[in-house]
């Protein structure tokens, strides 16, 4: 009886994306110059329990999309959905992690992770309880109140995914993580979120990942969705069928894992 309410669940949650996108447009209005198309038509889903990657070029409107999906902008054109309800602003279901880490440099580790909270009213006990927790478990113990400018490079990209997680959010969107970070830090924070994803102490439920190295998408992805320029759509999906960390992650066993 058990698990056929485990398996039923399951099916649900693979059939019904946690994000949709249809049929969205973006064009920058550039004053003298006209107006530039940016995204057409781009649709997208994103599924519980995968790590997809969003590969293309520098300029194909790759953030455009990651900020329309946050709710950061609004799109020219077309819908996209979180669990079936329209995505009309900012939201704690879907938390961004940004190239540049996006810290504030006058707030420590614990204030710029907290801050994630302030927003939802958070108490202010329970926002540093979680703020510790989300800490600790990036592999920032102990640099709880360094400044940024403190911290390395892959340092200060885990206090922007400490600060993403805090809030719980179901969908974590990445927007070329690495990009800025040098080959062996890169490497490093890679391994240890797959470790995290694989292990299901992530605690969240699907990553659409921003890239430009098909390396690292390879590495990194269940399914990897080619991203056109000019104007930006994605063009081609594939799906990585290598045995690798992303797509071992049993749904069984985090449907187990949150229902104790
Ligand atoms: P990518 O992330 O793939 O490099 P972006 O989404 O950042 O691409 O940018 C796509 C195009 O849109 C670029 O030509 C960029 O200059 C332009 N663009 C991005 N944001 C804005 C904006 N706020 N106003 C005007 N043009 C923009
Ligand atoms: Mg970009």
């Amino acid at each position: 009886m058990e698990n056929a309410a485990i398996s039923q669940k399951i099916d649900i949650t693979r059939n019904s994306p946690l994000v949709q996108a249809r049929q969205v447009c973006q064009t920058y209005d550039k004053g003298a110059s006209g107006s530039l198309v940016v995204l057409e038509n781009v649709d997208l889903q994103l599924y519980p329990n995968e790590i997809v990657g969003l590969l293309g070029r520098s300029g194909s409107g790759k953030s455009t999309l990651l900020r329309a999906i946050a709710g950061l902008i609004r799109p020219s054109k077309g819908d996209i959905t979180f669990n079936g309800r329209p995505v009309v602003g900012p939201n704690s279901d879907v938390a961004v992690v940004f190239q540049s880490f996006a810290l504030f440099p006058w707030l420590t580790v614990l204030q710029n992770v907290e801050l994630g909270l302030e927003a939802q009213g958070v108490a202010s006990s329970e926002r540093r309880k979680r703020a510790l927790a989300a800490i600790d478990l990036i592999g920032l113990d102990g640099f709880e109140s360094a400044y940024p400018k403190e911290l390395s490079g892959g340092m200060r990209q885990r206090v922007g995914l400490a600060r993403a997680l805090v809030v719980r959010p179901k969908v974590l969107l990445m927007d070329e993580p690495f990009s800025a970070l040098d080959v062996l830090t890169a490497e490093t924070l890679r391994t240890d979120l797959l470790d995290l994803w694989c292990e299901g102490r992530m605690p969240i439920e699907s990553v659409l990942m921003v890239t430009h190295n098909i390396e690292e998408a390879v590495l990194m992805c269940d399914r990897i969705l080619i991203f056109g320029s000019n104007p930006g759509r994605v063009i081609a999906e594939m799906k990585v069928d290598l045995p690798q960390p992303g797509n071992r992650l049993d749904p069984a066993f985090r449907t187990l894992v949150e229902d104790i």
